[in-house]
C-alpha cells in the first residue's frame, strides 16, 4: 500500500468533510476517519481527514486529541499535515487555534507555519489580516452572537496573537498576487524577523492555487479548506474523476431527515410534494414509549423497492417549540436522535445501501449506530456535501453509500438530486 502523502486532522466533523471534499475535487484520494482509527489504514488512498470534535472543548483536551492524531498521521507516513479549522475562525482567547498550532509544531520541531481561513467560493476572504464573510467584516457578520465562540474582532492577526505565545505576522495580498516565489520570500523574511505564524491574505481560488506552490515545504499548514485547493499540485496529482470514483451504487434507497432547518424544512417539503414516500416521527408519540421503530419498518415494506423512502421528525419551528417546551430541549433532540439512527440502523441491515442523512447531530448519531469509522469521499452532491462509500458491520455485503447533509446545505430538490448524483 501507498503512503499516505497528506495528513489532515480537523476540529469538527462536517468541517473534516468540508476539507475531504476540497481535497478530492484537486484530484486527491481521500479517507475521512470518524475519530482516531484504532488501527493502520487498510485503504489506499493520498490524504486521510481526521474528524475530531474539539472545536470547543477545553484546549488541553483539543491539544492531546490533535497530538494523537498527528501521532497516528505519522506512522501512516504522511509527509505534510493540515490543521483545519472553521472558514470564520471560531475561536475564544483561550484556544483552541493558537494552542492546538502551537503542540503540534513543536510535535513537529517546526518553527513556522501560515493561518488562512480563507475560502472565497464561500464568501470568506482576507485582505490585510481583516476576515470578511460575504460583503462585511467577520465582527459584523453572524458570528458575532455565536453562543459558544462570538468572533467580536475581524483583525486575525490580533485574534491568533491573543492566543499563541509566537510572533503572528501576515503574508499580504500584495505578495500573494505576485505568485509562489514572492510568497516564498516572504516566508523567509518572516522567519528572519522571528514570526512563528503569519495570516495569509486571499481573495480568490486563483490567490490560493498561487499560494500552494509556495507551501511545498511546510511540514504543516493550518487553516480553512480553501487552501486545500493548491495542494494537489504539490505531490504532481492533477484533478481527475478518478479520484471520486466510488464503487458502484445499488439496493434500495432511503432518507433520513432530523434536521429542522429552513432548508431541510424546504426539502422535505418538495420531496412530499413530487409524490415521494414519508413517514413523520411524533417526538410526542414517542415520549409515550410508542413503538415507533416497528411502525417505521412495517411501513417500509410496504413502499415500493424502487423508489426513496423518507422517514423524517423534521418540523417548523413552532412545532420543534411545542415539543421542547414539553419534554426539554436536551430530551427531546436526544430521543429524536436515538430513534432516528435505530431507524437507519434496521433499516440498513433490512438492505438500504443507499443513505441520504440530513442534520449534523443527526448524522452524528447516525454514525455511530452503523459502526462506521472511516469514509471513502466521493462526488459532491452540493458544496461540502459529497457522498461516500463507509465500511458498516450492519450493511449487507459490509458497505453502504451514505452523504451527510448538515442543516443548512443543499437546495431544496437535494433530496433526489442526491440519488441521481449517485447513479
Ligand atoms: P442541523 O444540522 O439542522 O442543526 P441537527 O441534526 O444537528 O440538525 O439538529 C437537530 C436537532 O433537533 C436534533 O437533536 C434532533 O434530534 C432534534 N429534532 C429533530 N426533530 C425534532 C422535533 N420535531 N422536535 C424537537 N426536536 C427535534
Amino acid at each position: 500500500m501507498g503512503k499516505v502523502l497528506l495528513g489532515c486532522i480537523a476540529d469538527d466533523f462536517t468541517g473534516a468533510t468540508d476539507l475531504a471534499s476540497n481535497l478530492v475535487r484537486s484530484g486527491m484520494r481521500v479517507v475521512q476517519t470518524i475519530g482516531i482509527p484504532a488501527q493502520a489504514l487498510s485503504e489506499d488512498c493520498d490524504a486521510v481527514v481526521i474528524a475530531l470534535k474539539t472545536r470547543t472543548v477545553a484546549a488541553s483536551d483539543a491539544i492531546s486529541q490533535s497530538l494523537q492524531a498527528l501521532t497516528w498521521l505519522q506512522a501512516q507516513g504522511a509527509q505534510q499535515f493540515y490543521f483545519k479549522y472553521c472558514s470564520t475562525f471560531d475561536s475564544t482567547p483561550e484556544g483552541n487555534i493558537g494552542p492546538v498550532t502551537e503542540a503540534l509544531m513543536d510535535a513537529l520541531g517546526e518553527t513556522f507555519t501560515i493561518a488562512s481561513p480563507a475560502f472565497p467560493e464561500n464568501g470568506r476572504t482576507i485582505f490585510k489580516g481583516h476576515l470578511f464573510v460575504g460583503d462585511v467584516l467577520l465582527s459584523a457578520s453572524g458570528m458575532k452572537d455565536h453562543p459558544l465562540t462570538p468572533m467580536r474582532n475581524s483583525n486575525l492577526v490580533q485574534v491568533l496573537q491573543e492566543q499563541t505565545k509566537r510572533q503572528v505576522g501576515l503574508i499580504e495580498y500584495s505578495t500573494v498576487t505576485k505568485g509562489p516565489l514572492a510568497i516564498r520570500e516572504r516566508i523567509s523574511q518572516l522567519k528572519k524577523q522571528g514570526i512563528g505564524l503569519a495570516i495569509v491574505d486571499a481573495l480568490s481560488n486563483e490567490d490560493l492555487m498561487k499560494l500552494g506552490p509556495a507551501l511545498a515545504d511546510l511540514r504543516l499548514i493550518t487553516a480553512g479548506s480553501g487552501v486545500a485547493i493548491g495542494l494537489a499540485q504539490n505531490f504532481g496529482i492533477e484533478s481527475s474523476d478518478q479520484a471520486v470514483q466510488l464503487p458502484r451504487a445499488n439496493g434500495r434507497k432511503a432518507i433520513i431527515s432530523g434536521s429542522c432547518s429552513i432548508a431541510t424544512n424546504a426539502q422535505v417539503a418538495h420531496f412530499l410534494a413530487q409524490g415521494g414516500a414519508g413517514f413523520a416521527i411524533d417526538p410526542l408519540s414517542l415520549a409515550q414509549g410508542q413503538p415507533t421503530l416497528d411502525h417505521a419498518m412495517r411501513w417500509v415494506e410496504q413502499q415500493s423497492p424502487d423508489h426513496p423512502v423518507l422517514i423524517y421528525a423534521t418540523a417548523t419551528p413552532e412545532s420543534v417549540r411545542a415539543v421542547q417546551s414539553q419534554l426539554g430541549v436536551a430530551q427531546a433532540g436526544a430521543m429524536v436522535e436515538e430513534a432516528l439512527s435505530g431507524i437507519a440502523k434496521c433499516l440498513v441491515s433490512r438492505g438500504i445501501h443507499q443513505l441520504v442523512v440530513a442534520g449534523g447531530e443527526t448524522s452524528g448519531a447516525c454514525v455511530k449506530a452503523l459502526g462506521i469509522e472511516s469514509m471513502r469521499i466521493g462526488t459532491a452532491i452540493a458544496p461540502g456535501v459529497p457522498w461516500c462509500h463507509a465500511p458498516s458491520p450492519f450493511a449487507q455485503g459490509g458497505h453502504l453509500h451514505i452523504t451527510l447533509k448538515s442543516g443548512n446545505f443543499g437546495t431544496e430538490d437535494f433530496f433526489t438530486q442526491a440519488f441521481q448524483k449517485l447513479a
